[in-house]
Parts: C-alpha cells; structure tokens; sequence
C-alpha cells in the first residue's frame, strides 16, 4: 500500500523499461503503484494488446495495481476520415519540387499524453475543466533507463499535477532513495528472468519512426498488420483525409518509410549498421540511423524523434 501522500502512478507504454517498472513494483523492489495508465492509439500490434492482457493477468491484478486503458480516439481511423479531427504523424514528405522533409509530430501528445493527462486528474478527483489545486500532484513514473538518462535530464512537464520520477535511475523517498541506474538491457535481463523476454516494442502499426528490422518483421511475421500499413501508405499519399477533403492537399507527398517510397516498394531489406552491431550484441546502448522505434513509443518518451 502506499502510504506517501502523492499516489504514484505509472505511464505504461507496455514496452521493455515500463513493464520492469510494472513487475518491481509489483514485486516489491520498488514502492507500491496505485495505479499504471497505458494510453491506447488503438493501432498497436497485436503482440503489444497480448501482453498487456498478460501483465494485468499475471502482474497488476495480483498486486493490485489497476491497469486504466484510456485513448483518445483510433489515430489510423482518425488519419482517414474526412470528417475526424487528427493529429499529424511525423510522415515522410516529398514536397513537390522534390526536397524531403517531415511533417512534425504531433500524435504523441494527441493521442497518448492528452488523455493520460486526463486520467491523471480523474484519478486526483479534479477531472478536467475542475483546477487542480496547488500542492495536490501524483507522483508520475516514467520508464526512463540510463542508456537514455539524459531524455530524463531534458524532460519539462507543463502541468504542476505531475510530478515526474524516473524510477530505474533514481527514485527519491521517505523510505531513502533508490538507485536502480539500470540501462535497457538490465530491463531486459532482468523481463527474461521473470518470463517476460518477449516484451514486444510498443509503437503504431504504421508509426514512420519504424526500422527497417522492424517493418520486416512485420511483414514476415504478422502479414495482416503488413498489409494494413501497407494501405495507409498509399492512402496518406496526398495528406491526411480531413485536409484533403477541405481543398488542402498536400503539396508534396507522404510516406511512411523514410525512403519516401511506397511502403509496398520500400527497401525494408536492407540492413543497416546500427542493426548489423545489434545483431552482435545484447546491449543495445546506441541508438542511431535505422535503429529507430526498436525501443517503441511512449506518452513521454517518443524513442525515434531523435533520430530523424
Ligand atoms: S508510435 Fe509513432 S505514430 Fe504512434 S503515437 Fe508514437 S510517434 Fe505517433
């Protein structure tokens, strides 16, 4: 039970750092979690649903820490349909005299910060229009490792309801603080040892932060959500549906792959470096080129932006 008077509550992407935050708590290496907010875009892979039923199965309910699914709206149904409000996806972009660019991100905000912020305000008994008093706040853990600390160092939060705390760095606390300072492959030994190795990436079927090892896997592996990406691509070509149907078409056109071709046609075979040094080793402590969305997205922490 916690018994600080900030509950604490924990952002689960349902990726590799926030489900070992989930199983320490749960096991009690870390403080007690009064709840975890896992913020649905409603377009991630099966494997990630799967084993987010599996960790409330297996790992909340038992600890009695309450899973709250929350979403803001279906961000691949949004993106076509003229009649729907969106939020732009950083898209690949040939403009029309042939520079490349990308459109900015505003999805992360949309469709997972905006209603675990939500969440969060509900979950203090002040849901939104209601101000949220000064001095009441939750105590909000973030899965942030220490290959990536300095995401953490960077990180601003705009509202004064939420206290940010990056547990498997350090974790202040009357109890004496804790220093886990593990990095992404402590998380993943210490997922293996628990029996959770196969913590899928948690990410958009069709995010454009992709890799090309993970647009492969997909196709090899789970054809059907192949295909559905496939078709966004080609139906995001002019630009988001609403935009279109407005007389505001791109000027230009957009992909999902960063070749800025067709997905169908894109070279997802090959190989680049970063995925050659990751294939000879566990540590996954660069994060560089192709590697992007290997390390999937979360409410906080969106893992391909840098690399664009
Ligand atoms: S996974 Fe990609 S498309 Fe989905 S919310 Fe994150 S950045 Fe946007």
């Amino acid at each position: 039970m916690n018994t600080s008077t900030a509950p604490r509550v924990l952002s689960l992407g349902a990726g590799v750092q926030s489900t070992t935050l989930l199983l320490l708590s749960a096991e009690g290496r870390l403080p007690p979690l009064d709840a975890a907010i896992f913020a649905d875009t409603r377009w991630e892979s099966a494997e990630v649903y799967a084993h987010l039923d599996r960790l409330e199965k297996e790992v909340a309910i038992p600890a009695g820490i309450p899973i709250h699914r929350v979403s803001t709206g279906d961000i691949r149904r949004d993106a076509l349909d003229p009649s729907a409000r969106y939020a732009q996806m950083p898209l690949f972009i040939r403009g029309a005299r042939g520079g490349e660019g990308m459109l900015r991100r505003a999805c992360t905000d949309e469709y997972k910060l905006r209603c675990l912020k939500q969440r969060v305000r509900e979950l203090l008994g002040y849901p939104h229009p209601q101000r949220v008093p000064a001095g009441v706040h939750v105590e909000q853990w973030i899965g942030i490792s220490l290959d990536e600390a300095s995401r953490a160092v960077g990180m601003t939060n705009d509202v004064q309801y939420m206290r940010l705390e990056f547990p498997l760095l350090f974790l202040p606390g009357g109890a004496g603080p804790i220093h886990l300072g593990w990095t992404r492959a402590d998380c993943q030994r210490y997922l293996a040892s628990r029996g959770f190795a196969s913590t899928p990436k948690s990410a958009c079927i069709g995010c454009p932060y992709t890799s090309n090892a993970r647009w492969r896997r997909m196709r090899d592996e789970r054809p059907a959500e192949w295909a559905e990406a496939v078709e966004f691509d080609e139906q995001i070509r002019n630009g988001y549906a609403r935009a279109v149907a407005s007389g505001k078409p791109l000027a230009g056109e957009a992909f999902l792959h960063r070749s800025r071709v067709p997905l169908a046609e894109a070279p997802v075979d090959r190989v680049p470096r970063s995925e050659w040094a990751s294939r000879q080793t566990d540590l996954f402590e660069e994060l560089a080129d192709d590697e992007v969305q290997e390390r999937g997205c979360s409410p906080w922490v969106c893992r391909g932006e840098d690399d664009q």
